[in-house]
């Protein structure tokens, strides 16, 4: 019985290997053809401020707009992008994409105060991603504070020292870093302690376990509490139910970021999502005006 269940697991391997061979030569070359023929597109999940439900910020996410499967998540590319190394080019495709949509907002009247942009660990084996973002930052004209890239702890930890640099050179450029995936990776205190890192993102697998799991529920304490004594912001990730929201209000939790508030949204319905809260603002300000 043994041997035939060894021999099952081992087919189930072979299976998974062939599919995945095959699927990458496919893509592969579609991926670069992707790329020149700007088939990514990027949407953006609002960040929430617990206590005021206002979006304080967004993460941008990349899809890929594929002409004959439709739109393709990133789980689908981004192994093979960083396999192939076409992460480096798309990576600054993102950036670049996102300070445009940023400026768009702007010009609109509706400024994000902060926008995330995801950094692979593959992306910091160019030697021209300092530069690079340097000229992609002035050459857009927002300001640097504004940025805020989302690393992961197994990026950091595959070459300390290199990406210890890079960070220590895109921070002098005045933008900011998040733990992304807090508490799943190969979590150091040493990288809190060492690396310029403004906030932190607890993983989602911890926030949707907050209120069946008491195990979860305490891990997220743990990083908010974390979070606040090193006197960084702490996002909760992944969000979607009100009692979750209540548990990370309860537990003082800074921001969320889960289909509760919202999905990731193409622009457009950012955009709109920006305005009506611009609106309403507005209109509690001449509310608490005519009250006086
Ligand atoms: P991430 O950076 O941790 O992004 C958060 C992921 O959680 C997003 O998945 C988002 O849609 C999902 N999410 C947010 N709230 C909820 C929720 O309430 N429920 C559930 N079930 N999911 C939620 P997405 O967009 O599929 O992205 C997956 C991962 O792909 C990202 O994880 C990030 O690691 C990577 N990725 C996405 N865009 C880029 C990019 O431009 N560059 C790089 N290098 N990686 C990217
Ligand atoms: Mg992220
Ligand atoms: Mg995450
Ligand atoms: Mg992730």
């Amino acid at each position: 019985l043994a041997k035939k269940e060894r021999g099952c697991t081992f087919r189930f391997y072979e299976e998974r290997n062939f599919e995945d061979a095959v699927n990458q030569i496919t893509l592969e070359p579609e991926l670069l053809n992707a790329l020149r023929q700007e088939q990514f597109v990027l949407h953006y999940q609002p960040r929430i401020d617990i206590h005021t439900q206002r979006i304080v910020g967004v993460e941008a996410l990349i899809r890929w707009q594929h002409p004959e499967k439709g739109l393709l998540f990133p789980d689908t590319f981004i192994p093979m992008a960083e396999k192939s190394g076409l992460i480096v080019p798309m990576g600054y495709w993102v950036f670049n994409k996102a300070l445009e949509d940023m400026k768009l907002l702007d010009a609109q009247g509706c400024e994000l105060n902060r926008i995330g942009i995801n950094l692979s660990f593959r992306q910091f084996q160019d030697d021209t991603l300092v530069p690079t973002i340097a000229r992609l930052l002035s050459r857009s004209g927002i300001h640097a504070g504004r940025v805020e890239f989302e690393l992961t702890e197994t990026a950091v930890a595959l070459n300390e020292q290199h990406v210890s640099q890079c960070i220590a050179d895109l921070s002098t450029l005045g933008v900011t870093f998040s733990l992304d995936d807090f508490g799943t990776g190969y979590s150091s205190f040493a990288h809190l302690q060492k690396l310029p890192i403004n906030t932190l993102k607890i993983d989602k697998a911890f926030v949707q376990g907050v209120t069946d799991n008491p195990d979860d529920a305490e891990i997220v304490r743990a990083i908010i509490n974390l979070a606040h004594n090193l006197r960084k912001d702490v996002v909760a990730e992944g969000a979607e139910t009100a009692e979750q929201i209540n548990f990370l209000k309860r537990n003082e939790c800074d921001q969320v970021q889960g289909y509760f508030y919202s999905k990731p949204v193409a622009l457009p319905l950012l955009f709109k999502q920006l305005k009506q809260q611009r609106q309403k603002l507005a209109g509690a300000e001449t509310e608490a005006e005519t009250e006086k």
